[in-house]
């Protein structure tokens, strides 16, 4: 039973050099599909972590002064003494007043 050992294999006889092209080719477009790949990961991650705040910053979070009541984001709202405030003055006035 040694005969199953020398059977010839065409397709590797007769073109290594295709068969070496075709591997360089499946390796470099795998190479790039796995690049493209993570970029895309990197750049979904990326915004996603840019969009957080923004989202909070455009409306969704907003406070009230504790003075007027007037409502501003918390990202530019004045806190004081556990407090929220429109302004400076705001600020200095609510806790001035205590
Ligand atoms: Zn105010």
């Amino acid at each position: 039973m040694v005969w199953h050992v020398v059977i010839p294999q065409p397709e590797l006889r007769t073109e290594p050099l295709g068969k070496f092209l075709l591997l360089v080719a499946l390796g470099a477009i795998v190479y790039f599909l796995l690049r493209n790949y993570k970029r895309a990961i990197a750049r979904q991650q990326d915004a996603d972590r840019h969009s957080e705040p923004d989202a909070s910053a455009s409306g969704e979070d907003m406070v009230r002064c504790a003075q007027c009541g007037v409502h501003l984001p918390r990202s530019e709202s004045y806190l004081s003494e556990g407090k929220l405030y429109c302004s400076e003055e705001h600020k200095r006035l609510g806790s001035g007043a205590r």
